[in-house]
């Protein structure tokens, strides 16, 4: 095995996910930088990851998955919460779901309220137009020469025609693009799928520039804290096949270990919280309160329909001639449910009229299953996510031990603010109304889950506590911005410290409307700039 302890480069990348491949992409665009990325997982030859409905085969797969969980909560029923975390190269975007959704121009305009610090929406737009190639829309908004592929769905199922329908006839706009002009309505979601195959951070940003010189990848490696001299990073400790590695930064430790890992690496190496580092003995390199703190995601609801029509993939996978035909229709045309992402149809709506933006996000799963990863019900089926688009609870985490080995401690508090649980709850009563709808209606036979018994809100809020689901999208552990509880400045550099800076899920200040993979993306591509004083 080749000896790879004590070696220096310029930048070093923790994390080889949807932030860490752009990173050392851009980075290693100057042959005068040299650049590692270490990676905890391995390399992402496992076919499925490239399959895009191969998704569901990785929640327990803990070869490419952390399978961490959150702490039993009252709010939640007492239940330890799944929290799968993608553990190979391309992190968390070669195991999920692959819908591809910026969120509101207002998210970005919260951000950096005052457009000082370049990351409103008008600023951070051409971040996103850069690293997107959409093959389907040309516009003011997308980008035709990036690298990560995204696409508009080959194939449009009955149900999602008529979940779509069914939103018009009850008054919502056609939406033809969430990721346009604005957000609002229904409509299909595209995916970040190329020609049939994922389009993951690892295959868009690493695959081609793999044999730069400059560029060195080392993978299952796990990274264990950050060494300082004083207070400036000049490397970082970790283990490799349980033994003690270092590696040297001239210039700088990137963090991009995403929001549960990043900020127990911090923990780790004295940046965080003064009763965290004190409780565990760890020298105080940078006391600041916010590490692991203004933890948020997309806690959800899910309602199950039993359905006559035969398009879903329940009723597919009952029949080994109808599973052979979609394996050969995905070999030989790149099409049918294989090539099929976590949703294909959704709805951006308002819970009132009076609201300037959407505060709703419901969307359609041509599946059911009793929970996601799980078998599929012996029936055709379909289920509806139920999500508010900007949740107010907020969770937090810290380290249980000094063993960097061991998951932090995470405390979701999923459903615990009191207007998270009435908007969830009127959220459900509004999409059993458009289920109501034509032509969506005709084909609801039942409603298995919540189910025809579960009418008040009271009943459906016990409903959501007890089975509601999560979207995977944990942001905010180490929060940009200026403040106390603030962790990274607008440059992502960490604050008391030198040649340190966080570029992941983590430094978003409040979590975006919609799935998270594609502003990571921008949030890497704009730091990439920072970091090289492009901007
Ligand atoms: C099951 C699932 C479904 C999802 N579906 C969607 C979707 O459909 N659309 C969407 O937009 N978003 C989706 N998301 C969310 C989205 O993928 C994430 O928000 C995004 O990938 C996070 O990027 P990141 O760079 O912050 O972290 P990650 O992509 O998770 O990358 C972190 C990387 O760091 C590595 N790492 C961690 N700790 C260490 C260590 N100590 N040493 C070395 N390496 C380390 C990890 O192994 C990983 O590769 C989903 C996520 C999951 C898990």
């Amino acid at each position: 095995m080749e000896n790879i302890t004590d070696i220096n480069f310029d930048y070093i990348i923790i994390g080889a996910g949807s932030a860490g491949c752009v990173l050392a992409n851009r980075l290693s665009q100057d042959k005068d930088n040299s650049v590692l990325l270490v990676e905890s997982g391995g390399w992402d030859n496992n076919p499925w990851i490239h399959i895009p409905l191969g998704y569901g085969k990785h929640f327990d797969n803990p070869k490419v998955n952390w399978m961490y969980h959150s702490e039993p909560e009252q709010a939640t029923g007492g239940r330890k919460i799944f929290q799968p975390r993608g553990k190979v190269i391309g992190g968390s975007s070669s195991i999920n779901g692959l819908v591809y959704i910026r969120g509101q121009r207002q998210d970005f305009d919260l951000w950096d309220p005052e457009s000082k610090y370049g990351w409103d929406y008008n600023s951070i737009l051409p971040y996103f137009k850069k690293s997107e190639k959409n093959m389907d829309i040309h516009d003011e908004y997308h980008g035709s020469d990036g690298e990560l592929s995204v696409s508009s769905p080959r194939d449009l199922y009955p149900l999602a025609k008529a979940f779509v329908k069914s939103g018009i006839n009850m008054g919502y706009p056609l939406n033809k693009d969430f990721n346009g002009a604005t957000q609002e309505g229904f409509g299909h979601l595209q995916m970040t799928i190329k020609n049939g195959r994922r389009s993951s951070s690892s295959t868009a940003f690493l695959k081609s520039i793999r044999k730069r010189k400059n560029l060195k990848i080392y993978t299952n490696i796990l990274i264990s804290k950050v060494l300082f001299e004083n207070k400036t990073a000049i490397g970082v400790l970790g283990l490799r096949n349980g033994k003690v590695i270092k590696l040297f930064a001239n210039r700088e430790v990137i963090l991009s270990a995403g929001s549960f890992n990043t900020p127990k690496i911090l923990q780790l190496s004295g940046v965080g919280p003064k009763d965290v580092l004190d409780e565990f003995g760890i020298k105080n390199i940078s006391v600041l309160e916010g590490v692991g703190k203004n933890l948020q995601d997309h806690y959800n609801g899910r309602i199950v329909f039993k359905t006559s029509n035969q398009h879903t993939l329940n009723a597919v996978m009952r029949s080994k001639y109808r599973s052979l035909f979609e394996g050969l229709k995905y070999i030989l045309f790149r099409r049918g449910f294989l090539n099929m992402g976590s949703s294909v149809s959704a709805g951006f709506i308002k819970s009132k009229q009076s609201l300037k933006r959407p505060d709703l996000h419901i969307s359609l799963i041509l599946f059911s299953g009793d929970k996601a990863g799980t078998m599929l019900h012996p029936w055709s089926g379909f289920s509806i996510i139920v999500r508010l688009l900007r949740p107010k609870s907020v969770g937090s985490l810290r380290i249980k031990s000094m063993d960097p080995s061991e998951q932090p401690q995470i405390h979701m508090n999923y459903f615990s603010h009191k207007n998270d649980r009435r908007l969830l709850v009127e959220a459900i009563k509004i999409t059993r109304k458009i289920l109501g709808a034509d032509p969506i209606r005709n084909e609801c036979l039942e409603e298995h889950s919540p189910g025809p018994e579960i009418i008040s809100d009271k009943e459906i809020e016990q409903f959501l506590a007890t089975k509601g689901g999560i979207s995977y999208h944990p942001v905010g552990t180490c929060k940009m911005g200026i403040g106390n509880d603030c962790v990274v400045d607008y440059s992502c550099s960490v604050y008391g410290v030198k040649n340190l800076r966080v570029v992941d899920a983590s430094i978003m200040p409040n979590i975006t409307s919609g799935n998270t993979n594609a502003p990571v993306i921008m949030i890497a591509e704009k730091a990439a700039d920072i970091i090289l004083g492009k901007v």
